[in-house]
């Protein structure tokens, strides 16, 4: 790393997606930021923000074979913009890593024998750590001198409990297997719960916060002190909230039941509950804002599969309050706790008694910024905190190779 090298290109490499973006962290700017979509078809899409100059957003639709290619492609683009891969300004590459098990708890810079300790979790994240460790293996062969550094979605939530990591089930098959609750979305939840804290003008270490991140996939942490204790995400991202196409919490006994009665296979119920289910599964729409115009025409599938998904928020925040004790604050954030003030009020809603309440009008303001929803009554504090999961990757990325 050079001395004037302070910008970071956080890869986010998906199996048919690759997003980015560049951020220099001298002043925390966003340089360009983008998205490959649609990796081995023939329809596959390059959509590139050139933030830096302030230029149109360009798009580009063709082949794009495989994450090298895709790589590639992003490569040209920001070279286009003067900003490529090959400048010495570059410190390093962020990569956001799906699965880091028990064994990576920090951020970690990639070298052979971390390459292969992620390869060793495929069997517990085979739909992402594979992808994620193409995207780390392209891009070592476009910068080889250039420190990779592994930022990984479950190393926020290793500070859990044995108690609450472990499920109760037998011991030694549990562990033969690795079976555990690691927890997703840690990126975020970790983001969030430093920046609630701000917001509250407190040191993360003095406040208990509950976390809600509701996009896509959605899951909920109890943070004491500034360390996850519990969160709903368990072996893989399927346990917990209801979330776009996931069931979240389910009898397991639903699975070999549908094998029994309907001979369905692991492959097909994995399916069924990770694709097919949730908010899509209940009324045919994952998106929120889809279900709330269907409510407002008077759909009643939309309405009832909007009350299981507050309901089974509703049965989170009660059972964080009671693990964190004291509750400080309950954030809400991505692309539903962001955004959809219906799901806020009616999660919070009948919840005074636990000192919780959202303060209508505040709830109605559209910001990008953190912000209070709750009334100044309130003894808990609710607030609106959108989640920078490239920033805190760029962040955590930086601070070890500059150290
Ligand atoms: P992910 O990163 O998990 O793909 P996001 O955090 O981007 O997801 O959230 C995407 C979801 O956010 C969409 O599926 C949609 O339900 C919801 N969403 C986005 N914008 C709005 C909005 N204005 N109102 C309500 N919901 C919204």
């Amino acid at each position: 790393m050079t001395a004037t090298a302070s910008r970071v290109l956080v890869l986010n490499s998906g199996s048919s997606s690759v997003k980015y973006q560049l951020l220099d962290m001298a002043d925390g700017t966003r340089l360009a930021a983008g998205l490959v979509e649609r990796i081995g078809e023939a329809t596959s899409r390059l959509t590139h923000t050139p933030l830096a100059t302030g230029g149109e957003v360009r798009e580009a639709e063709g082949p794009i074979a495989d994450h090298e290619s895709a790589l590639k492609a992003v490569a040209d683009e920001l070279s286009a913009d003067g900003l490529g891969l090959d400048s010495p300004e570059l410190a390093a590459i962020g990569h956001r890593v799906v699965h880091g098990g028990l064994k990576f708890t920090v951020p970690t810079v990639i070298d052979d024998a971390v390459l292969k300790e992620i390869e060793r979790l495929v069997p517990v994240a085979p739909l992402h750590n594979p992808a994620n460790i193409t995207g780390i293996r392209t891009a070592q062969q476009l910068r080889p001198d250039l420190p990779q550094v592994a930022v990984f979605d479950t190393a926020f939530h290793t500070t859990m409990p044995e108690y609450a990591a472990r499920y109760a089930i037998d011991v030694e098959t549990a562990d033969a297997h690795r079976i555990r609750r690691y927890g997703f979305h840690g990126t975020s939840h970790a983001y969030v719960s430093r920046k609630t804290a701000a917001l509250l003008g407190k040191d993360p270490s003095e406040v208990n916060v509950i976390v809600l991140h509701l996009g896509n996939g959605a899951s909920a942490s109890a943070v004491a002190g500034g360390r996850c204790v519990e969160t709903s995400m368990g072996l893989t991202p399927l346990e917990g909230l209801v979330m776009g196409t996931r069931s979240g919490d389910i009898d397991p006994a639903v699975t070999f039941h549908l094998k029994r009665v309907a001979g369905m296979s692991a492959d097909e119920t994995d399916e069924l509950l990770n694709k097919k289910s949730g908010l899509v599964g209940l009324c045919g729409d994952n998106d929120m804002r889809e279900i709330r115009r269907r409510i407002d025409a008077g759909d009643a599938r939309a309405q009832l599969a909007f009350d299981i998904y507050i309901h089974r928020l509703k049965k989170y925040i009660g059972a964080y309050c009671a693990v964190l004790g004291r509750v400080d604050a309950v954030a809400f954030t991505a692309g539903v706790g962001e955004n959809a003030a219906p799901v806020r009020e009616a999660a919070i809603a009948g919840l005074e008694e636990m000192g919780l309440a959202v303060d209508a009008s505040l709830n109605a303001v559209r910001s990008g910024e953190p912000r209070l929803i709750s009334p100044e009554y309130a003894r808990v504090a609710v607030a609106v905190v959108p989640t920078d999961e490239e920033l805190e990757i760029a962040q955590q990325t930086y601070a070890l190779v500059s150290a």
